[in-house]
């Protein structure tokens, strides 16, 4: 255990209270935090760490208008708030699945050229990938720009946006790993591990936006930079009840974002009524990950075996995932055309068909609803509930609770 110095979020639109906490380090190297579960580096060089603590300070975020030492400072901080809060959402996770979850690397200071980058990203290998790395951790990545221009402090100065000082992004990715190996709303484990798709579901933002919120205790869950987006504004992405299946899009050129936030809101109502009933909030922690898990288990059909089969050979014609049919796989699930189109499919049915299929049966939010009411019956009944209020129910898909939920929103009007 290594003493440090991290953000311990309060709920407030800020980056959280300092304080001391004591991270389970493997090993300390100059840039670069080896912790059981992850591995967090600054990839941009020098040496941040020579000594057995991690005490830094935030100095505001570093950057470019601060001087040497206090950028030093910012990037040490970064590179240990990080580590900590990576630690803290992957002992989370298995303690309720009763398992760990693949190694995680975590890279700070990606992609800030030719222009910064206050984001972050989630990625797993994938050929196509040109402004990527030459390899990527078969397992996934997370990758934090170095920052780009500036939030609030608490005291109203001016702080460099660091994503890796900004726990709810780190925790965001973390849930984008933690869907990759439980629901697994793309089928990435039945492709060759060089040729995973990196295009991300509604369903994928939505829940690692709730990941976030448990984690952070709040629906708030990016008050902190976006603080000057407005709450009712769905940019903000801040989670309540107005968010419903009315509110959905779908299709490729929606932000899955945005509409993730319909799911991340009926979860987190969802939580809070199963809280309001005198139930301990890891109640619903544990049936939603644990119905993540057997959701991305249920592989549905002989489809998925047969797939299986091909992915394994790698580069084998056989390999649906591979080559040109991956990204055709990609394509199709893309659109919001539901599993009926794919009856037409015709002569080059097999495989490929039964993929699109399995994909577009993973991307339906009643699906990963069931598989939480099935994960805690007893609690059902509370969780139907809230969902229902968002327009999410068993048995439908979204573009049909979509069209409902409008209808009921035309009925409101007319009425
Ligand atoms: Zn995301």
């Amino acid at each position: 255990m290594i003493p440090a110095i991290v953000y311990i979020p309060d709920g407030r639109p800020r980056p959280g209270e300092l304080r001391e906490v004591a991270l389970d380090v493997l090993e300390l190297r100059p840039a670069e935090v080896v912790l059981p579960e992850a591995t967090v580096r600054d990839e941009r060089g020098g040496r941040l760490f020579d000594g057995s603590t991690l005490m830094f300070d935030p100095a505001a975020g570093g950057g470019p208008l601060a001087d040497a030492a206090a950028d030093r400072q910012a990037r040490a901080f970064g590179v240990t708030n990080t580590a900590f809060h990576v630690q803290r959402a992957l002992r989370f996770a298995s303690a309720l699945l009763g398992h760990p979850l693949p190694h995680l690397l975590v890279r700070i200071g990606m992609h800030d050229q030719p222009r910064r980058w206050h984001g972050g990203h989630y990625r797993l290998p994938r050929p196509s990938l040109t402004d990527e790395p030459a390899t990527l951790s078969f397992a996934g990545e997370i990758h934090l720009g170095g920052g780009d221009g500036f939030v609030p402090a608490p005291d109203g100065s001016p702080y460099f946006h660091a994503p890796a000082h900004n726990v709810a992004i780190v925790c965001h990715e973390v849930g984008h790993h933690l869907c990759r190996h439980t629901a697994d709303f793309r089928l990435n484990r039945l492709r060759p591990p060089a040729q995973q798709t990196n295009r991300k579901v509604a369903l994928d933002e939505g829940t690692a936006d709730v990941f976030t919120a448990i984690l952070l205790g709040t629906p708030d869950i990016y008050g902190w930079h976006r603080g000057a987006i407005a709450e009712w504004d769905q940019r903000r992405r801040k989670l309540q009840p107005r968010w419903t299946m009315a509110h959905f899009w779908g299709g490729r050129d929606r932000d899955p974002h945005a509409d993730g936030t319909v799911w991340a809101s009926a979860c987190w109502s969802a939580r809070e009524r199963v809280i309001a009933t005198g139930a301990d909030a890891a109640r619903f922690d544990t049936a939603l990950l644990r119905g993540m898990e057997s959701a991305g288990a249920d592989t549905g059909a002989g489809a998925v075996a047969e797939t299986g089969a091909g992915a394994g050979a790698g580069t084998g014609a056989g390999a649906v995932a591979g080559t040109g049919a991956g990204a055709g796989a990609d394509a199709v699930a893309g659109t919001e055309a539901e599993a009926e189109g794919g009856a037409g499919a015709g002569a080059d049915a097999g495989a490929a068909r039964l993929t699109k299929d399995a994909l577009n049966q993973r991307r339906q939010f009643s699906r990963l609803l069931s598989a939480i009411t099935r994960a805690d019956p007893e609690l059902a009944p509370v969780v139907l509930t809230a969902m229902a209020e968002h327009g999410i129910r068993p048995g439908a898909s979204n573009t049909a609770l979509k069209d409902a939920a409008r209808a009921d929103l035309t009925g409101e009007v007319g009425r």
